[in-house]
């Protein structure tokens, strides 16, 4: 029976996998992979090693959990060391619990790989600090796709007036709407917004505006992309880096 790595893969340039996580990848017998996760980590894998595609879609899984935790389980019987990579860092909507504790279950050896979060790295590559001083003491980061089978909201809307950074994943399907219910409960509509597409990629793209106009301006940027809701938007006007050096 193997150790499975509950691996974070970064948010998408390469360069930012971790060094631990890296290592795992060329010790690898098998690389249980996302969407997500950048492939070409996977030319980093030694010779022989198997790779096994478990992607899912924004909205529609490709396997269900239920699945990937059983392929996942399925490979720890067969091979020593079975690294799980997935985009980001695990445990931010990326179910690597619900993984860990079906291991568990099942007597399984596994180890959690911190990964860099996109929450924090793609507005960082668009020239957003999630926090700064003077400007905001605290960020959340929030779903943009809350479970179809719930009838009413899980997030607690009333507490979002305040001055906190909002990162919102998963939720660029349902910007307009979450902009307006955002203006509903009391922000003002002048907010700004940025939406970040394919972010810390050569692809990266991101749109300005506030949460009366960005829905509009942003709809044909292509996916995974996150938007950010604050003050600290403003930033980017000082701070961009990565897409200016791109062009
Ligand atoms: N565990 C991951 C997040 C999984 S949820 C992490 O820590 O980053 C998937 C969501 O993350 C996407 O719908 C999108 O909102 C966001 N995301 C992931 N990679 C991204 C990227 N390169 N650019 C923009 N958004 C990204």
């Amino acid at each position: 029976m193997g150790t499975v790595y509950l691996t974070g893969a970064g948010p998408g340039d390469m360069d930012l996998l971790t060094v631990k996580a890296l290592r795992l990848v060329k010790e690898a017998d098998v690389i249980i992979y996302d969407r997500l996760a950048n492939p070409d980590i996977l030319h980093e894998a030694k010779d022989g090693c198997e790779f096994v595609y478990v992607g899912k879609e924004d909205s529609h899984h490709t396997l269900p959990q239920e699945e990937i935790n059983e392929v996942i389980y399925q490979n720890a019987l067969k091979y020593n060391c079975v690294v799980r990579l997935k985009g980001g860092d695990p445990f931010v909507f990326g179910r690597g619990g619900e993984e860990g504790i079906y291991l568990r279950e099942r007597g399984i050896k596994f180890e959690f790989i911190p990964g860099i979060t996109s929450a924090i790295a793609v507005p960082e590559y668009a020239g957003i600090p999630v926090t700064h001083r003077g400007v905001t003491v605290s960020f959340r980061v929030v779903t943009g796709h809350e479970s179809k089978n719930k009838d009413h909201s899980q997030i607690p809307w009333d507490n979002y007036k305040t001055d906190d950074t909002i990162v919102f994943l998963m939720g660029l399907h349902r910007l307009k709407k979450i902009c307006q219910k955002l203006i509903e409960i009391g922000k003002s509509k002048d907010c700004p917004v940025a939406v970040i597409s394919k972010g810390t990629t050569k692809d990266e793209k991101t749109v300005v505006g506030t949460l009366e106009t960005v829905w509009d301006l942003a709809k044909d940027l292509p996916t995974p992309a996150l938007f950010v809701v604050g003050e600290v938007v403003r930033l980017r006007e000082q701070l961009s880096w990565f897409e200016e050096d791109k062009c």
